[in-house]
């Protein structure tokens, strides 16, 4: 039999999952990317846990609290229902830059506690985000990276970390390149095990 292990695309929510509205917590101001749904449909099909991954440092600026993301997670997953997709998990750094904390993007903390609670085994699994900090998270936990580059991104601060495995402009691209890699792997295990 092929192998089967756990793996998990791990997505940063603002300005990839959903549009970027800064410190928004207003359910009404969140809007899927366009092609979200149907990607993650594709994600999911093809056995991929779906975990949110964000920096939300509006917790420690006092803008808001930690309870206030639990109407945003409904939200986002009421919108991914009619596409049969719903997150597994999402976790939030509630920390700002200063703070020294473990978790915050690009420290790869969220994405290490994640994949523990869920048996996710990294190397076969991805970050997807839309600046270099994302990348460099998922780099350093030793996932797969995607950046997607629809502008977000502004300093481009290179370093031996922050370089994407692929690049891509919308997240049907994202998932294309992860559909296929999944197919040439599978394929692949197939061999090795001998299992036709
Ligand atoms: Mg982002
Ligand atoms: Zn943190």
């Amino acid at each position: 039999m092929a192998i089967t292990r756990k793996k998990a695309v791990f997505i940063d929510k603002d300005g990839t999952l959903i549009h970027d509205v800064p410190y928004n917590i207003d359910p009404h101001h969140i809007r899927l990317m366009e092609d979200a749904g149907h990607s993650l449909y594709r994600l999911k099909k093809a056995g991929y846990q779906l975990i949110v991954i964000s920096n939300q440092a509006g917790i420690a600026r006092g803008l808001f609290n930690k309870s206030d993301l639990l109407p945003v997670n409904r939200q986002i997953q009421l919108l991914l229902a009619p596409y049969a997709v719903n997150i597994d998990a999402f976790y939030y750094c509630p920390h700002g830059p200063d703070d020294g904390c473990d978790c915050r993007k690009p420290k790869q903390g969220m994405i290490l506690r994640a994949a523990e609670d869920h048996a996710v085994e990294l190397p076969v699994s991805w970050m997807i985000g839309d600046i270099l900090h994302d990348v460099e998270a998922g780099n350093r936990a030793g996932c797969r990276t995607v950046l997607f580059d629809n502008g977000n991104e502004t300093e481009w601060l290179k370093g031996d970390w922050r370089q994407p495995r692929y690049s891509v402009k919308n997240l049907t691209a994202a998932a294309d390149i992860i559909c296929d890699y999944e197919r040439g792997r599978r394929a692949y295990e197939r061999q090795v095990s001998g299992y036709h």
